[in-house]
């Protein structure tokens, strides 16, 4: 259990922001809490918790989504203004009832190497907008986000953009298929090209081309060996790639 030693529940962004930024004690912010709140660690924290900050709406332009931080997960699946497909992949981060907490903009910090929502996320060209320690916010591709996470220190998530247009697929392979997946293989085809990602492949899930999936040394688990999750990404890249099919 985190060892929690404060708590706070600011109602702006600058305040949040503020507590964030203290020289001490050590502060996390707080979503939805089914992370934080799980993890062991016995580093004495303080929380601030965003659920009074709003950023909990989904906008959707002509050819863009916006979607606040704080929005929940059942909420994201069930919105109409959300590709088919990321609904879907929504509906496999965990059970229903951490669907109900979990937020979107802490399903983004963790960056948990199965998540088959942030792979989505990827494909649909996902911007995030950060706060920064000063108040200014600044626009950051997911992928960006994902390969560098010293950006998100003294910063909060309060957005993600995403496209909503093109062709998706996906295909996984899990142990039982309700369970995380060993890997994932998400695409999109739009004008501009296809976008692959690949979850269970590295750190947190990544963009990739075809030809360079051969080169990935997956971390390997009980779940699946480094070669094996080579082999599925390879396999389930072709599949989805299938899937797509050529441009029309
Ligand atoms: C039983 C169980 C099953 C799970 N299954 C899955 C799964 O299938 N797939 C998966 O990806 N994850 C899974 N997780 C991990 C986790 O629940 C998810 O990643 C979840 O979506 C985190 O969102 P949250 O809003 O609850 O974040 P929190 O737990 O509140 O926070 C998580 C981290 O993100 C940071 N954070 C939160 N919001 C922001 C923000 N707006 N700006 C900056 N930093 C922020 C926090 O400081 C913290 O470090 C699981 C966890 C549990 C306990």
């Amino acid at each position: 259990m985190q060892a929690i030693v404060g708590y706070h529940r600011p109602e702006s962004l600058a305040a949040a922001l503020s507590l964030l930024n203290r020289k001490s004690p050590r502060s996390v912010v707080l979503a939805g809490g089914t992370s934080l709140n799980a993890s062991e660690s016995s580093q004495p924290i303080e929380m601030i918790d965003l659920q009074a900050i709003g950023f909990d709406q989904i906008r959707s332009g002509s050819a863009v989504v916006e979607i606040g931080a704080m929005v929940r997960l059942s909420d994201l699946a069930a919105h109409q203004a959300i590709p088919e497909l990321l609904r879907e992949l929504t509906t496999r981060e965990g059970p229903n009832t951490l669907r109900n907490a979990a937020t979107i903009g802490g399903t983004i910090a963790t960056g948990h190497p199965d998540s088959e929502l942030v792979a989505g996320c990827l494909v649909y060209q996902g911007r995030v907008t950060l706060a920064t320690a000063g108040g200014a916010t600044q626009s950051v591709e997911l992928n960006e986000l994902l390969a560098d996470r010293s950006k998100l220190e003294g910063s909060i998530i309060i957005g993600l953009e995403i496209e909503s247009g093109g062709t998706a697929a996906a295909e996984r392979t899990g142990r039982t298929p309700s369970d995380l997946s060993i890997v994932a293989a998400v695409g999109r085809r739009t004008v501009a090209g296809v976008r692959l990602a690949l979850t269970g492949t590295a750190s947190t899930p990544i963009l990739v081309e075809p030809d360079a999936i051969a080169d990935l040394e997956p971390p390997g688990d009980f779940r699946g060996s480094s070669a094996y999750r080579r082999h599925l990404a390879q396999t389930l890249t072709r599949r989805v790639t299938e899937q797509l099919g050529e441009p029309s």
